[in-house]
């Protein structure tokens, strides 16, 4: 059932509050944002809602200020981006409640915007308090969810609010869900997911719920060292989860019951220290040395995977090859993104933050069909997870 969204209502003249996640990266030390990236995110919706002559009043957190004021976590700056990039300007207001706000709010003329302060100045929004909530919920007639990154978290502005106002899905939040979730329950087949990152741990919970809807499993990153060292191979110092040795073999185990063709890599890229300018060597997976770290996928792992991959008619990702934060060893995650930027006719969704952070770099995220902004509300998706916010929304009423 698919969850009702701001196309299903009529916005003409109401007072509409958007949750946006606009908690944008900035250069470490200053005010300049250096990557726009969510708060281009939130442009449709906005420029939906004006079209329609809607009084927006955008709402969102930044940062973690735990409760309190703190100046650097301000929203101005995103303010005047959001200016620049609408072309008009917008109210800003310090505050999120109050009387300056309430008048601020009833002077918005049709299609103007108006941006709240952060919302995590106040402690009451983390703590999904209902009052807080209310606060907020005065200032509108209808409740905007644009904030899929943010919908895993029970907060006020995602989760209480929607008992005080009416709520509907911006139009990136249906974006997400429509390609999430069409991956997960109708996928074209046969389907492939690409594991990687750091930690078995951190994505375990992802690989059980892929188990049972993928043909193909590729398995990389620094998580491949714990498979491995379960099978019994030497993985040198490469850190490995000894207590999820267990269920990497059960995984295994359900993958080879279930008929899926599992790739794990056959050679890696390792070096004798973790950092980005070591000497490194491509060596077979059974010739890891003691003092060894794995650091990327290796050449014949890359073809292999490749071939793979060019039998998949939907494809999703999450996690990074190697250690793709030092040049050298982005080889494995470049490879694998340019395989699924030439892959014909094949859906391509990726998930996770700092996957979406490798592609950008590499200035493929425009090749993939979908790369979720969502990072760990996404995982949490991808868990096949209930997210607070994402359940709050009601699903389209058919007829
Ligand atoms: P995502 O945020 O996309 O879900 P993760 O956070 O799980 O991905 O994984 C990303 C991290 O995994 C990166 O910081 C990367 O350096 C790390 N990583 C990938 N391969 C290795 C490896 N072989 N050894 C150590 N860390 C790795
Ligand atoms: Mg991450």
């Amino acid at each position: 059932m698919k969850k009702k969204t701001v196309r299903d209502i009529d916005v003409a003249n109401k007072r509409v509050l958007l949750r946006a996640d606009l908690n944008v990266p900035f250069a470490p030390g200053t005010a300049t944002i250096s990557d726009d990236s969510r708060i281009q995110a939130i442009l449709p919706t906005i420029r939906y809602l004006k079209k329609r002559g809607a009084r927006i009043i955008l709402c969102s957190h930044l940062g973690r200020p735990g409760g309190t004021v703190v100046k650097e976590m301000r929203l101005a700056p995103v303010a005047v981006r959001l200016e620049e990039l609408i072309g008009e300007p917008i109210v800003y207001v310090r505050n999120f409640e109050g009387p300056i706000v309430r008048d601020l709010v009833s002077e918005l003329e049709p299609g103007e915007v108006l941006l709240l302060e952060n919302l995590r100045f106040d402690s009451r929004e983390e703590q999904n308090d209902p009052e807080f909530a209310q606060s907020l919920a005065s200032l509108a007639e209808v409740f905007v969810n644009d904030a899929f990154g943010v919908s895993h978290r029970a907060h006020a502005s995602i989760h209480a609010i929607t008992r005080y106002l009416p709520v509907v899905a911006g139009l990136q939040m249906e974006r997400e869900l429509k390609m999430l979730s069409s991956t997960l329950e109708n996928p074209a087949s046969p389907m492939g997911a690409i594991m990687g990152g750091a930690k078995v741990s951190d994505k375990i919970d992802v690989l059980k719920n892929l188990l049972h809807r993928v043909n193909l499993l590729f398995i990389g990153g620094g998580m491949a060292a714990t498979f491995f060292k379960a099978k019994g191979y030497e993985m040198g110092r490469s850190p490995v989860e000894t207590e999820r040795m267990e269920l990497a073999l059960d995984i295994l185990r359900d993958a080879e019951a279930q008929n899926i063709a599992v790739f794990l890599p056959s050679d890696l890229v390792v070096t004798h220290e973790f950092s980005a300018d070591a000497p490194y060597e491509i060596l077979p997976v059974d010739q890891v040395p003691e003092d060894g770290y794995v650091m990327d996928i290796g050449p014949a792992t890359i073809e292999s995977f490749r071939l793979g991959l060019h039998d998949c008619h939907t494809v999703l990702w999450n996690g990074p090859m190697g250690v793709f934060e030092f040049k050298p060893f982005t080889v494995g995650t470049q490879a694998i993104a340019e395989t699924l930027a030439d892959l014909n006719g094949a859906i391509t969704v990726v998930g996770g933050g700092s996957t979406a952070e490798a592609l950008e770099e590499l200035g493929l995220t425009t090749s993939m069909n979908h790369v979720s902004m969502g990072g760990g509300a996404a995982l949490e998706f991808l868990e096949g997870r209930d997210l607070p916010g994402v359940a709050a929304i009601p699903d389209k009423v058919s007829l």
